[in-house]
């Protein structure tokens, strides 16, 4: 036992803050509460210097303050995802919000890194949905069916449209207002096509 000489209590020695003095192992006369209270007090009366001090080593190394940040997100990442499903679940409304005005200010670059993400894994993406065409074959087939049954009147006009395009691209035809939402890229009207294709199946 000992008695700490902050808070004058007599406490067990493992209560006593642990230190080596020239190898040797010691206790401290001062309680681990009362060292912990004092560090809290060094802290606070320090608080302001001792923030801007870090404030300025981080603007000072960026990269080591990257790397930290990256290290601590590998190495606590399950707690990280449940952190934020937790937080997700408690502010739907406004996490929704935050992501539709993110999703329409960053429109463009949105749609790059998915044509991106296609093009580079395009092997990888039509092996998948062909597995999951054949999974889902029947399925696929009755719901393509009934659409086609419901939407008629849209087809019939997607159809007119996507001639309309060909019409004028061929006409050399550079700007063909109402049909900006086809995408310029010679792929689309391969799997346009297709889907045609499939329809006319039906
Ligand atoms: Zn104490």
């Amino acid at each position: 036992m000992r008695t700490c000489k902050d808070c004058e209590e007599e406490k067990e020695l493992e209560e006593f803050v642990p230190y080596k003095s020239r190898g040797k192992p010691m206790r401290s006369y001062r309680c681990k509460l009362c060292d912990k209270e004092k560090r809290r007090r060094k802290y606070l009366a320090n608080r302001e210097e001792i923030l801007k001090r870090n404030k300025e080593w981080r603007e000072e190394n960026p990269e080591q303050v990257k790397q930290a940040r990256k290290d601590y997100r590998t190495k606590n990442r399950p707690q990280l995802i449940e952190k934020s499903k937790i937080y997700y679940e408690e502010n739907k409304e406004a996490c929704q919000a935050t992501q539709k005005a993110y999703r329409k200010s960053h429109k463009a670059e949105i749609r790059a890194t998915a044509r991106v993400r296609e093009f580079r894994d395009a092997e990888a993406i039509r092996e998948k949905n062909r597995a999951y065409r054949e999974k889902h074959k029947e399925r696929l087939k009755e719901q393509s069916r009934a659409y086609s049954q419901t939407h008629k009147d849209q087809i019939r006009e997607q159809h007119a449209e996507y001639r309309a395009r060909k019409r004028s691209e061929k006409e050399g035809d550079a700007f063909s207002p109402g049909l900006s939402r086809w995408r310029p890229f010679d792929e689309d009207d391969l799997e346009f096509e297709k889907y045609i294709e499939e329809l006319k199946g039906f």
